[in-house]
């Protein structure tokens, strides 16, 4: 079989590799790919949000299968472009991708079915906002309701950082029309944790879970980025808590995208903060998470392929989903600067060292290849993942690789996996 893979980061080097283990596929190509992507699939140099062109070379190809990793073209209606010209593709359609697209619109929903989560309201009157902040309790979370890569949620200590907040979201427009609706809500504390659920439009089987280390910089500081490492599974989700989740959470959302018309087909990412009154949701996407996917792909054992069709075809209550019963590190290597001004062209050493090991895995997220050889090309450049027998031996095993690699003005976090010592 031919596949398709949309995408250009790490994530899409991950699903690639994942789909390239299976019997089934003869020939992978991505659109547009990166320079690691290379060695399994041929690239092939169209956007992923030219949906013409892509649609045109999946006819002309004879592609079996086309796999979506990113936000954007899911949220843009990809999946009804390719089912127009008679195409099996593996994502949600974009009513349902809204789930990701419209934060007010995914809070509505959980407010609307009684899915746990934070307190909020939503604005699209800046004035409104305004009123609305002078009574509200800080600390107080604002979001741009629509794509921000990752950017758009603002954690505001004070009244005056909030009104700041609404100035920089919905007045200046700094997410452009992300922000012409908004989210306040109420602040949560507790661990983070991420579960990707496979989804069929009516059944859903999550897979084993990750955190993700958002900010730039050890210790939880610095910037928001589009996230630095990550760790499967979470030492915190308890299989009393994922039983909660399951019931309370992952079922009610696929019964409530039903409900509402907009049956949801492909990966359903749920953000969960596990507070004190239990587990509530952050936020949900619509695809992979980047990079969550490189640290739970490699650790799954069933055919990928065959849990794509499964979802496609509405019958993943077939599908025995299996994990391998160890875990995995993944430390994104950077450039220094990153998430703010960063310099690219810088020649990347080192890369073959994986080949000589099982268990390592150094997915590109920004490389390209040139005369000179493979070299950075943005702000996350590699994320350099590593397995062991339990989360300790795979954090030493990722650090030790991220040694192997050599590039100009490389950066990462030291301390990725550190809250596994309070496990
Ligand atoms: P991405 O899609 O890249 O994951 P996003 O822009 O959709 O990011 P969220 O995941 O909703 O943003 O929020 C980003 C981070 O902000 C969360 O991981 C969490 O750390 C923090 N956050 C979001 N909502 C709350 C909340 N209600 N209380 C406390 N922290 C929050």
């Amino acid at each position: 079989m031919k596949v398709l893979i949309v995408g250009s980061g790490g994530r899409e080097h991950a699903i690639a590799w994942k789909v390239a283990q299976s019997e089934r596929v003869d020939k992978i190509y991505c659109a547009p790919g990166n320079a690691g992507i290379e060695e399994y699939a041929e690239c092939v140099n169209i956007g992923a949000m030219e949906f013409d062109k892509l649609t045109e070379f999946a006819v002309a190809e004879g592609i079996d299968l086309t796999v979506v990793g990113m936000d954007d073209p899911l949220v843009g209606g990809i999946v009804n472009a390719f089912e127009e010209k008679g195409l099996r593709v593996f994502g949600p359609r974009q009513l349902a991708a809204m789930i990701e697209g419209s934060k007010a619109f995914s809070k509505d929903l959980m407010k609307k079915y009684h899915i746990p989560t934070a307190a909020y309201e939503n604005f699209d009157d800046p004035q409104k906002a305004l009123e609305y902040l002078e009574t509200a309790k800080m600390p107080i979370v604002l979001k741009a309701d629509g794509l921000a890569l990752g950017k758009g949620v603002l954690i505001c200590n004070t009244l005056e950082e909030a009104k700041d907040g609404v100035k920089t979201i919905m007045e200046d427009k700094q997410f452009g029309s992300a922000g012409n609706r908004m989210v306040i809500e109420e602040f949560m504390t507790g661990r983070e944790v991420s579960v990707l659920c496979f989804c069929d439009g009516t059944h859903v089987v999550p897979m084993t879970s990750a955190q993700d280390h958002k900010r730039a910089e050890d210790g939880d500081q610095g910037l928001n980025t589009g996230g630095m490492g990550t760790f499967s599974p979470s030492p915190f989700y308890t299989p009393e808590i994922a039983a909660f989740c399951e019931e309370n959470i992952y079922k009610p959302t696929m019964a409530a995208m039903k409900a509402e018309g907009r049956d949801f087909v492909g990966i359903l990412f749920v953000g969960l903060m596990l507070t004190e009154d239990g587990p509530k949701v952050l936020e949900y996407n619509a695809r992979f998470g980047d990079p969550e996917a490189q640290v739970v792909l490699p650790r799954m054992k069933t055919d990928i392929i065959d849990v794509f069709e499964a979802c496609i075809d509405g019958r993943l209550d077939e599908i025995q989903l299996e994990f391998e019963d160890n875990a995995a590190v993944c430390v994104v290597l950077a450039s220094a600067g990153y998430p703010v001004k960063y310099d690219k062209g810088f020649v990347i050493d080192g890369l073959d060292t994986f080949k000589e090991h099982d268990g390592y895995y150094c997915f590109h997220a920004g490389t390209k290849r040139t005369e000179a050889g493979i070299v950075t090309n943005g702000g996350r450049v590699l994320g350099v993942t590593a397995k062991g027998s339990d989360l300790k031996e795979a954090r030493a095993n990722a650090y030790k690789a991220t040694e192997w690699v050599r590039f100009d003005n490389k950066y990462m976090r030291h301390d990725i996996g550190k809250a596994i010592d309070e496990a």
